[in-house]
């Protein structure tokens, strides 16, 4: 058995490549051009892992699915790859954040790891967000300020339209010519992080913006 090889953001990624082939086909457009869409959707899901084994590219390719049952079982299949986000115990959260003495912690048990591409969550006393992400291998947390009001927008981590709130924290990275200059970035994110997660289809903004925040 293939051992699991599927990130939840390529797993969202790989369903909106199927949402578009089913609409595609819906829409009845010419079989040259429904090919085409099929190639590309292919293409796509393929750049997505650049090491794939046989087996993978066999049970990723899109190209021999027919009917409508065909691709919801190509989702269902590929659902039993998704690596689920590590688990974190309470003392290694923590661990990340040892100037927070009263850091509030979320219900653990009531997260599902599988969908998860960063996990997240509010302390609204201190109207603080905490967001985790295993970065190039490590975890890493930070802490941002928060707004509890929201508006309908762009969300700058999924990269859809939706209830959105802002968020800013104060990047570590100093300009060399003055040393106290700290830059704040502000971001508008979905105000539900489990909502965001299954919506997440890459990670590049989420990197940058967690490493200017750590200033790595
Ligand atoms: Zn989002």
């Amino acid at each position: 058995m293939t051992e699991k090889f599927i990130k939840n953001e390529q797993l969202n990624f790989i369903k909106k490549q199927i949402t578009f082939i089913k609409d595609s086909k819906n829409k009845n457009v010419p079989k040259n051009v429904l090919a085409t869409v099929i190639d590309l959707a292919n293409d796509k899901i393929m750049d997505l892992f650049p090491h794939l084994s046989d087996e993978q590219s066999e049970m990723l390719d899109v190209s021999k699915l027919k009917t409508e049952s065909d691709y919801e079982q190509y989702i269902q299949h590929l659902s039993e790859y998704l690596l689920p986000f590590p688990i974190m115990t309470e003392q290694q959260l923590k661990k990340m954040f040892p100037k927070q003495k009263k850091l509030k912690l979320p219900d653990l048990s009531n997260i599902d790891h599988r969908q998860l591409t960063y996990l997240s969550w509010n302390d609204l006393r201190s109207n603080r967000k905490i967001i985790i992400y295993e970065l190039e291998g490590k975890m890493v947390g930070i802490e941002c300020e928060f707004s509890s009001t929201t508006k309908k927008n762009l969300c700058s981590f999924c990269n859809c339209f939706g209830e959105v709130s802002q968020i800013s924290t104060v990047t570590k990275t100093k300009k060399t010519k003055n040393p106290d200059y700290y830059r704040s970035i502000g971001n508008y994110i979905c105000a539900d992080g489990s909502e965001c997660n299954k919506k997440m289809t890459n990670v590049d903004y989420l990197e940058g913006f967690l490493k200017d925040s750590l200033g790595i």
